[in-house]
């Protein structure tokens, strides 16, 4: 079974839905409201457990219920949590407000996030033994490098998801990242919005070719049009994403990078791989939520085989 290591980020998602978001200074009245378990590196890893492998979570929860919850969402989905550390503090929260055409705006608090600052007793090991680790930037950078690092010394493949989208200086460019992060980077896979904000350039071709002088492989998501695959010394690669009536795209992203690690993990080539991963994101899409929306492997092999593009 293929081994997954995330250190990353487990939010409590706070969702209030209101035919329209108040201004500054406004209070509105909600239509509903709902608690969901996210966090990019929880989504993650919730994503590769689902689509068969083991993965296990580094990171942090709050000693609050929250953090009770997200822990318990994630072990359901059979992600081992014995890394997730429980720290003093109120857990992450992402505060969202969803308005009747479904555009929404986020206030994300760290929380317990925060308290992640570099890799504990263990973390090395874990990492050590897993396939690829997978990174995002929504911990501490520090930490973020320190994995990459660790993953490195140990030759495992480094998977990082540059979002959110660090803040570019004006022109595109890495802003605040690390320089190391990069050089410690296998495979990065930004949405178009992130590849644009890395390189100041819009077409996700150019962009891609741009990443490409910091990091060997580069993925860019490209929502319903698929995903762009390029590397170094080799012609770029493109592929469709199934067309599905979309209801929900949160986490779509994190769906297609947990189930590209899996496929890739497994040996599968690239092109395979990226359409297996489209295919557990095409499903994800069809769903409401975050976790909640993403697919089984089963449910991910019937699709891909009903579509010919592999178990
Ligand atoms: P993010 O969720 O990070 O913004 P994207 O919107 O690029 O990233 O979506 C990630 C992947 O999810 C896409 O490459 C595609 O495979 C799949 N996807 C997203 N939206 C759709 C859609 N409407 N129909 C089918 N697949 C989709």
């Amino acid at each position: 079974m293929t081994a997954i290591a995330v250190l990353g980020s487990t939010n409590m998602d706070l969702v209030a839905y209101v035919p329209k978001a108040p201004r500054l200074g406004e209070t509105v009245t909600g239509r509903a409201f709902r608690t969901a378990p996210g966090g990019k590196g929880a989504n993650q890893a919730v994503a590769a457990a689902r689509c068969g492998a083991e993965v296990v979570m580094i990171g942090a929860v709050g000693a609050d219920d929250f953090g009770v919850r997200l822990r318990s969402a994630l072990a359901a989905s059979g992600v081992v949590t014995a890394a997730l550390r429980t720290v003093e503090g109120p857990s992450g929260t992402a505060h969202i407000t969803v308005d009747d055409e479904g555009a929404n705006s986020i206030i994300v608090v760290p929380g317990a996030n925060a308290s992640v600052t570099g890799l504990e007793a263990g973390d090395d090991r874990r990492i050590g033994a897993a396939g690829a680790l997978l990174l995002q930037l929504e911990l501490p950078l520090e930490a973020v490098l320190a994995g990459a690092l660790a993953a490195r010394a140990h030759g495992v493949r480094t998977v990082l998801t540059p979002a959110p989208a660090p803040e570019a200086p004006p022109g595109g460019g890495w802003g605040t990242l690390p320089a190391g992060l990069l050089a410690a980077t296998d495979l990065l896979v930004p949405n178009e919005h992130e590849a644009a904000a890395l390189t100041g350039l819009t077409d996700p071709h150019r962009a891609a070719a741009a990443l490409l002088e910091d990091v060997p492989e580069v993925v860019v998501t490209l929502g319903a049009a698929g995903s762009l695959y390029a590397a170094r010394g080799q012609e770029p690669l493109t592929v469709p994403a199934p067309q599905v009536r979309a209801v929900d795209t949160t986490a779509a992203g994190d769906t297609f990078v947990g189930a590209l690690a899996v496929a890739l993990g497994e040996g599968r080539p690239m092109r395979d791989a990226l359409a297996w991963a489209s295919c557990a994101a095409a499903l994800s899409v069809q769903r409401r939520g975050a976790q909640d929306s993403m697919p089984s492997r089963a449910e991910v092999d019937a699709f891909a085989a009903d579509r010919g593009t592999g178990r």
